[in-house]
């Protein structure tokens, strides 16, 4: 079958790889309709995340048709359409149990490797390295879908692939992002990154009661659809940030800060120049300009919630404004098992819509001219959907 693989830094080919079969009877095979390019596989793609090996296939946003199903899997059948969540979960260890899926301590096998870096492992991860379980991912024809009795969700004709996919990560990324920041009917929440996750995190805020919304960015495109959905818009680029969010709020800075930029992001200045070169020779690992902007704009008091992925060692994070202004700080891969239902019944209402974010369908040999023009912004892109 087809495949995209990721051959080395900046360099992803779609090739010939053998198809997935059963392994264990608690797994599915999924026939795949559709799949999108994440935020998050951009820094697979950039090659900020360690431990991917030449030949992996990449893709943990996906759905499609159950083409085979293991003995264990009681729920469905060979035919059922269904989404898949990004994170591997068992769904009866102690986090599954406390829906804290994408901390499920049964789906990583290269447990050892993220318990070195990170004290502990989280969940595995569709095609995320071998450090989150080295799992083939779903950015090809078929994949195989561990704990398929508890990941995937079954999805009606009704519904299109370009309405519910994103349900797969993006739309619970966005929402977590704005629920765990405990948003009060009123406040006034920033929104770094005005991607595919800070669009639902925009969405999200609305949903949940903020009365602003502010998101930045400095791409025009993504900035024009965030006001098309009521928010304020500040280029980053064009203003002065500190103060621009400090005018907007009477001087007291947003209740919620929410990043959704992570550990690829741009800046200017001395600090982001340090990040440039810090990060080229392995002095720190990820960049953290929206974070450190974030830690400093939020009023004292108020919650920054990371949506961001950051994977390793940061330098000159502002802990003291944190710690002074006795910030509160959430953050964490989604635990999209938890949201699915709720979230489909949303975008069943009409009230989140994937179509609304994605701007390009490309067949999946055409993924790696996709990569680049979902990286670089290219022609207004905010959004890739592969059909394989
Ligand atoms: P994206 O790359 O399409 O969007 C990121 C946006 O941030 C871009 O529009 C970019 O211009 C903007 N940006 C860069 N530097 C900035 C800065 N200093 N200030 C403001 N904006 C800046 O990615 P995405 O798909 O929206 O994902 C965003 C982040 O969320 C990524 O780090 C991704 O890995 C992460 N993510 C996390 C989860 C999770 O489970 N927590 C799930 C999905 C994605
Ligand atoms: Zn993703």
């Amino acid at each position: 079958m087809k495949a995209l693989c990721w051959m080395g830094r900046e360099d992803v080919r779609v090739e010939e790889v053998p198809e997935p079969q059963i392994l264990n009877p608690r797994d599915a095979i999924v026939r795949v309709t559709s799949t999108a390019i994440c935020g998050s596989d951009l820094h697979l793609y950039g090659g900020f995340i360690p431990t991917l090996e030449r030949g992996d296939v990449l893709g943990h946003e996906f759905m499609g048709e159950i083409v085979e199903v293991g003995a264990g899997v009681g729920n469905l059948e060979v035919g059922d359409r269904v989404i898949v969540p990004f994170p591997i979960a068992c769904g009866s260890c102690w986090y599954c149990r406390s829906d804290l899926h994408s901390l499920c301590d049964n789906s990583n096998p290269n447990a050892w490797m993220a318990e070195e870096l990170f004290g502990h492992s989280p969940a595995g991860i569709f095609g995320y390295s071998h450090m989150l379980g080295g799992y083939a991912g779903g950015q090809a024809e078929l994949v195989r879908v561990p704990f398929a009795d508890v990941g995937p969700l079954k999805i009606g004709p009704e519904l299109s692939d370009d309405q519910v996919l994103l349900l797969t990560d993006v739309i619970p990324t966005g929402w977590m992002a704005a629920e765990q920041a405990d948003i009060q009917t009123g406040d006034v929440v920033a929104i770094w990154g005005a991607g595919p996750v800070g669009q639902f995190a925009l969405r999200a805020a609305q949903l949940l009661g903020a009365s602003t919304v502010i998101a930045i960015d400095r791409v025009a495109s993504r900035l024009r659809m965030a006001q098309r959905h009521g928010a304020e818009v500040l280029n980053y680029q064009e203003v002065k940030l500190q103060t621009a969010l400090r005018d907007l709020t009477g001087g007291r800075g947003p209740d919620v800060c929410i990043d959704a930029v992570g550990l690829e992001a741009h800046g200017t200045g001395p600090l982001a120049l340090y990040d440039r070169v810090a990060t080229s020779v392995r002095f720190e690992t990820d960049r953290s300009t929206a974070l450190r902007e974030a830690l400093l704009a939020c009023r004292k008091g108020g919650t920054v919630s990371i949506a961001g992925v950051y994977g390793g060692y940061l330098d000159k994070v502002p802990l003291g404004a944190a710690f002074n202004k006795g910030l509160r700080l959430r953050m964490g891969q989604t635990h999209v098992h938890r949201y699915l239902r709720p979230l489909l019944e949303r975008v069943t209402r009409g009230e989140l819509d994937g179509r609304e974010i994605i701007t390009h369908h490309m067949p999946l040999e055409q993924a790696p001219e996709a990569y680049q023009i979902f990286r670089d912004k290219e022609d207004e892109c905010t959004k890739v959907v592969l059909q394989p």
